[in-house]
């Protein structure tokens, strides 16, 4: 059929990066797939096309049930060479209850004529629609097939728009996304933080990665990595690995048509900062923003990653002339979804405190991992109540906390348990968060919090 093959293809690049560490990859049936700046969980579930009579298979079957329940999507392939298979027909039947997850992909597909089988009217009785034409051999198609994953998983899982309150005045109950718990699964693992430098087009973005990397304390792995994303590089600082990416894209800017440098360099800050655990947003002093600047402030408050606002060319700065104070002032006026992030005030020419850089981001690895336990939210609770009483988005119940759990680490995740019919007042959630932030830190951190009602 190919399913183990297919496996190995999804997850083949991000294998080369964390075989050297773990050494053991060999024979396990989950693996991740790196797509889009997205990581994939992928597990192979040894097959469902078997008898039930032994124990060991048994057991085999009891693992793809638990798979099957727990996946967000599901790969059904076929083999187009083959054609349908009876017991496909049947294991199609098992799969009937949970339809809205499955992927048809037909393996095999190599030439356009097998690919033509694609379209054969015997597919339709397994109530998937047609399959999508894939070569686990030799990877064609398997590019499309990650696009679809993406597709639905960003659907399936996309934050609910705020629903019922005039200009989402309310925050509505809501779950962590996949695309979350994957990562947080990821964190556990030894796979570097990925780290990227944006800003707009001559802020000193290069002139920065050369001063990092010309660190004396730092190792640049000399390992090649995932061809998918080929424009990342590794490095290893106190043990730690961290890998810089987008680093090719700011080295060649300057391929880039002079008269389209700029929207160019926007438009990749945008599309990177998706991929990043941590961005280095990188500015000139200026009591006033460009509008590119602020453009990308506000991609940045829409992703998960924990930024760190660089102002660069301290060193132009006379006595004087601008203070850091005036500085944070502009950030906090004009760029206020970023208010969790610190400022560095740094010279990528003169080396002036760019040492400090990579000491931050190992903070900030812990700060995104840190758990805060059940028991010290609990002991928090009343006083917070106390001091601002919870107020009531949309509807007629006055809301009542009934708990606050951290739900999820990397970015740090809270629910917040209110009782049935109510709702939040936005500016609570936020009165809620400032005081997280108080309490714990989380600096540089966004910090995601999710309302939820309690079912009975
Ligand atoms: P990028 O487009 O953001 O990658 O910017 P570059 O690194 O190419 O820098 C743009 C210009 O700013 C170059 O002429 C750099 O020499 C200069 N530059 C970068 N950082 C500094 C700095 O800290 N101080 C000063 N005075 N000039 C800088």
């Amino acid at each position: 059929m190919g399913k183990s093959a297919l496996f190995n293809r999804l997850i083949e690049e991000e294998k080369a990066i964390v075989s050297d560490v773990l050494g053991t990859t060999r024979d396990r049936t989950e693996g991740y797939c790196l797509w889009r700046g997205e990581q994939i969980k992928v597990v192979d579930t040894g097959g469902l096309d078997i008898g039930e009579k032994d124990i060991l298979e048994k057991e085999v079957i009891a693992q793809a049930q638990y798979a099957i329940e727990n996946a967000d999507l599901i790969i059904f392939l076929v083999d187009l060479k083959t054609g349908l298979l009876p017991q496909e027909i049947s294991i199609a039947k098992k799969l009937n209850a949970w339809r809205e997850k499955i992927i048809l992909a037909g393996n095999k597909a190599d030439g356009a004529k097998i690919r033509a089988a694609t379209h054969d009217p015997q597919w339709r009785k397994l109530g998937f629609g047609e399959p999508l034409p894939v070569s686990a051999v030799t990877g064609i198609g398997v590019g499309d097939l990650l696009d679809v994953i993406f597709e639905r998983l960003k659907i399936l899982h996309s934050p609910p728009p705020p629903t019922g309150g005039s200009k989402g005045e309310e925050v509505k109950k809501s779950s962590p996304p996949l695309m979350e718990r994957v990562r947080r699964e990821r964190a556990t693992e030894e796979t570097p933080f990925r780290v990227a430098i944006v800003g707009r087009p001559n802020v000193g973005k290069s002139l920065l990665l050369n001063s990092i990397l010309g660190e004396k304390r730092v190792i640049v792995s000399p390992v090649a990595h995932t061809t998918r994303e080929p424009q990342d590089m590794e490095l290893v600082f106190q043990n730690k690995k961290i890998l810089l990416i987008d680093t090719a894209g700011i080295r060649q800017k300057n391929k880039i048509a002079a008269v389209s440098v700029e929207k160019k360099g926007i438009e990749r800050s945008l599309k990177v900062v998706n991929r990043a655990d941590l961005v280095f947003f990188v500015l000139e002093p200026a009591e006033r923003f460009e509008h590119q600047d602020r453009e990308i402030a506000s991609a940045l408050s829409h992703t998960q990653a924990s930024v760190v606002l660089v102002i660069n060319k301290w060193d132009t700065v006379q006595n004087n002339q601008m203070s850091q104070e005036q500085i944070a002032s502009s950030v906090s006026y004009q760029m206020p979804q970023l208010a969790f992030a610190p400022i560095v005030f740094i010279s990528a020419l003169t080396g002036l405190h760019v040492k400090k850089l990579l000491p931050l981001v190992l903070k900030i690895i812990e700060e995104r991992k840190k758990k805060i336990s059940d028991h010290e939210l609990k002991e928090l609770l009343p006083k917070l109540i106390l001091r601002h009483k919870p107020s009531r988005g949309k509807g007629s119940h006055h809301p009542v906390i009934r708990a606050i759990e951290q739900s999820g680490i990397n970015p740090p995740q809270f629910t917040v348990w209110i009782g049935r019919k109510q709702s939040l007042h936005f500016s609570y959630v936020r009165f809620l968060e400032n005081r997280l932030r108080e309490r714990f830190g989380f600096d540089a951190t966004p910090i995601r919090i999710w309302v939820r009602q309690e079912k009975r």
